[in-house]
């Protein structure tokens, strides 16, 4: 008994009269609510997806289509059992044959004559940024070349192409053995169902191109030597239906002039007179976002640490911002003129005590 032949057109929702564009749209429209990914283990959405599939591989193609009006369904089914997509290649992963344009575009997938799918491989790049962007986060266009399905085809490699003539289009042959009938991949399209008759010029029927990417890539703040961001689907094109790779971008921090990260804090050495130093002062500071104030209490001894909290960088886990530890050198001048020279034997005069009262067995 032969079983219900639905109409391709009502499978779509389209009309007969509909344009390319209309019926484009409404396979997208469709394949998205069906999607196997998106109703796991749901068999009535299942099936509708492959008869979407089975009829846009059809209405989506010009020469397909015009077959179809004039003949119906007859060049593109076998024994009453519509186009067979082989379904399900690889775990649960649905096989979008002769998708490639559509589901590169709506999943980032697409899909070579392979029958095995698998994530395209990662991209590694380096990427160098300031103390300050890697403070402060920083949006970076970014122009690299990666492997990606051939637009003009959709990975297919071919302009033009025609059912196989071995498997009559399936992707897939028969053999009986006593009861048993066995099916396999059709050996001669590489179980694509699909021969060739025109390669894609674009290509030349590789099927995947280099492709030059820009794009501009958002580095959240608080980057450190050795972060890494991922861009999800911007590495190398999957195989089979497998989806595109992600891009890692490795962040190197340069150098700064007098700021040094450690941790969430960061560190720098503040040079002071020994009259401030002495005395005590008010001083301004560098710190990565702004001059800030601090008291330098009188008595301040070289070397010793002050903290600005919360002048750090943000953690990574919290957002809480680390501490800047301010060390406190005490400029010395080099060239002292003899007027100078007088006053400092003063105050050496006055102040009797020796530092390294202590340390060394004293001669006095
Ligand atoms: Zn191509
Ligand atoms: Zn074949």
């Amino acid at each position: 008994m032969a079983p219900q032949v639905k109409d391709y057109y009502e499978m779509l929702g389209v009309e007969k009269k509909a344009s390319q564009d209309d019926i484009k749209k409404a396979y997208r429209k469709l394949a998205r609510k069906y999607h196997p990914d998106l109703n796991p283990g749901d068999k009535t959405s299942e099936q509708k997806f492959k008869e979407l599939n089975e009829a846009y591989e059809v209405l989506g193609d010009e020469k397909k289509r015009a077959e179809y009006d004039k003949y119906g369904r007859s060049p593109f089914e076998q024994g009453g059992q519509g186009f067979d997509y082989r379904t399900y290649t690889s775990g649960d992963r649905f096989d979008f044959n002769g998708f490639g344009d559509i589901f590169s575009d709506l999943f980032g997938a697409g899909r070579g004559p392979e029958t095995v799918d698998l994530k395209g491989p990662d991209l590694l790049m380096s990427l160098e940024l300031s103390l300050e962007e890697a403070f402060s986060g920083v949006a970076k266009p970014l122009t690299f070349s990666r492997e990606a399905v051939c637009k003009d085809c959709g990975g297919s490699g071919a302009e033009s192409y025609q059912p196989c003539d071995k498997c009559k289009g399936t992707g897939t042959v028969s053999s009986s053995k006593g009861f048993f009938r066995m099916t396999q991949a059709c050996a001669a399209c590489g179980g694509t169902g699909r021969k060739t008759t025109k390669a894609c010029k674009t290509c030349g029927g590789r099927e995947r191109m280099l492709h030059t990417e820009t794009i501009k890539v958002k580095i959240p703040p608080g980057a450190d030597n050795g972060s890494r961001i991922r861009v999800r689907g911007m590495g190398g094109a999957g195989r089979g239906s497998g989806p595109s790779g992600d891009l890692q971008i490795e962040i190197t921090v340069r150098e700064h002039p007098f700021f040094k990260r450690k941790n969430d804090n960061i560190l720098v050495d503040v040079p002071v007179t020994f009259g401030e130093a002495a005395l005590g002062a008010r001083i301004e500071v560098p710190t990565i976002d702004g001059v800030a104030a601090m008291t330098l209490p009188a008595g301040t001894q070289g070397g010793q640490k002050l903290k600005l909290s919360g002048k750090g960088f943000p953690s990574a886990k919290t957002g809480r911002r680390g501490d800047q530890v301010v060390t406190i050198r005490v400029a010395v001048p080099k060239n002292i003129p003899d007027r100078i020279k007088g006053a400092v034997q003063e105050i050496e005069a006055l102040y009797r005590e020796s530092p390294r009262k202590g340390m060394v067995k004293s001669h006095e």
